[in-house]
């Protein structure tokens, strides 16, 4: 309990994110000598799939009703599967992606002094009980009991159990505040109507944090250092999020707002005014207000996908629960807390439902599974002047991609013709897809690999001077910061 209360305001090393199958590589895939752990045969992966729109099964409304887009591509290439309504299997490609949002949460969250804790989803009754929300969050909430009867709740989230946990903390003072704890763990809600696959489902990943500051104004600080984490998060995913005034509903509290990514399937509705700055959800104005409050211009209406919320909360929770700090005149004082949620599974099936066209995935560059795809060309493999250099050349190309920090995926499915194997990478999402061609083997090698972000070509240049690689990018910010 000592390492929680230890403050950390330390920006960790860049994560990369070459590695984490290197461990077994070796002695998994015999293709995958030790100096060139960095590559994996995508015959040897639960493979990406190509279905027809016929041939999935969404499992929620009527049989073959999909509902939107990122539902229907991500059930296609075998992102996701489904096992019961409002409930799927994450497939590989999509949990690497999802690790890959997880290390860039942890980096903002880390970088405003947040601490990462991990509570259970077992949440007991009485915690619920305590804050009347057992009977406000009426169906919403899966109950369980136990053997001995007694009653608990998968939690949706832990504002009680976060509480509960800073209470029991008996010596807190003032000079260890603020705390920002947060977790990203599975969260749950018995959602009338599961829809839109990964968008709103009954299980799901969240990003909770929570924090304890020791008066009003320096929690409305650390509101705002969240919001401006959840600002450079979306920027360095390249999503344009909107942060509107929300209401602050079940949770509570007296200032609330919604980060909202623009869509038309969104089910939130927010309202932005053309003259100011001002936007708020349009739950929180007059049905008739369709003028700005703050400068009286006129509103514009957008239909969103919320991917964040924010809550000021106040002594709402710690009064109940008695989270307390020595204040700076030695007295016991309530804690002045907020929260702080991201949709994680959310945020992935909402950039793929903005950034793709209708047949072809898109990832945000930092997430996508695999930066690069290579492609033999099969006609040109069976030449055996390639092929003694082939080895060499995937290990060339897999040494730059390295420098991107990404994991090179060979695609060896030489039973498919190029033109049907680049069908499947094109519409599985690769941010760059590279034809092992003739030129590759010449004595100054050349690359041309294809950046599926912009449709444009890139060039890999030669060994000794991949710190150059500078891609044609859309999201080249991203790269860069990638590769700093
Ligand atoms: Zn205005």
């Amino acid at each position: 309990m000592e390492g929680l209360l230890t403050r950390c305001r330390a920006l960790p090393a860049l994560a990369t994110c070459n590695h984490q199958l290197s461990g077994y590589l070796p002695r998994r895939f015999p293709h995958c000598a030790p100096g060139r752990r960095k590559r994996l045969v995508l015959s040897c992966l639960f493979q990406p799939q190509n279905l027809r729109e016929d041939q999935v099964l969404p499992l929620e409304g009527r049989s073959g009703d999909l509902t939107c887009k990122s539902q229907r591509l991500m059930l296609q290439v075998g992102l996701i599967h489904p096992a019961s309504s409002g409930c799927y299997h994450l497939l590989p490609y999509t949990v690497r992606a999802m690790e890959k949002l997880v290390r860039v949460i942890d980096q903002e969250m880390q970088a405003i002094g947040g601490q990462k804790v991990n509570m259970p989803s077992l949440s007991p009754a009485e915690l619920w009980r305590a804050s009347n929300r057992w009977d406000l969050m009426g169906k919403e909430l899966l109950r369980l009991r136990d053997r001995h009867g007694k009653e608990y709740c998968l939690g949706p989230t832990h504002e009680e159990a976060i509480t509960a946990l800073v209470a029991s903390q008996k010596t807190l003072s003032y000079k260890q505040l603020p705390f920002l704890l947060y977790q990203v763990t599975r969260k749950f809600r018995d959602e009338p109507r599961p829809r839109f696959g990964l968008l709103r489902g009954r299980e799901f990943y969240m990003k909770d944090m929570y924090t304890f500051d020791s008066s009003p104004e320096a929690a409305r600080q650390t509101y705002s250092l969240v919001c401006d984490a959840y600002s450079s998060l979306f920027d360095r995913l390249g999503l344009r999020c909107v942060k509107v005034q929300a209401d602050v509903g079940s949770i509570g509290g007296t200032m609330s707002h919604e980060f909202q990514l623009p869509v038309e399937i969104g089910e939130d509705r927010f309202a932005v005014c053309t003259s100011c700055s001002f936007s708020a959800n349009v739950e929180t104005l007059d049905s008739s207000q369709m003028i700005c409050p703050a400068c009286q211009g006129p509103l514009t209406e957008t239909k969103g996908i919320e991917v964040g919320h924010t809550f000021y909360l106040g002594t709402k929770y710690s009064s109940i629960f008695n989270a307390q700090f020595i204040n700076v005149h030695g007295k016991p004082s309530l804690a002045e807390m907020g929260c702080y949620g991201l949709g994680v599974t959310r945020i992935l099936a909402a950039a793929i439902e903005v950034l793709s066209t209708e047949d072809c995935i898109r990832w945000p560059s930092l997430l996508a599974p695999y930066q690069v795809c290579l492609i033999p060309r099969r006609r040109a493999v069976r030449k055996r002047r390639l092929q003694s250099s082939w080895g060499s050349s995937v290990s060339h190309v897999t040494a730059a991609a390295a420098l991107l920090h990404c994991l090179t995926l060979l695609d060896s499915k030489e039973q498919l013709t190029l033109k049907n194997l680049g069908k499947g990478v094109q519409k599985s999402t690769y941010t760059y897809v590279q034809t092992l061609v003739k030129t590759v083997i010449e004595p100054t090698p050349h690359f041309q690999s294809r950046c599926y972000s912009t449709g444009g070509g890139v060039d890999l240049p030669d060994e000794g001077s991949y710190p150059l690689i500078t891609p044609v990018h859309s999201l080249s910010k991203v790269f860069q910061f990638q590769m700093a």
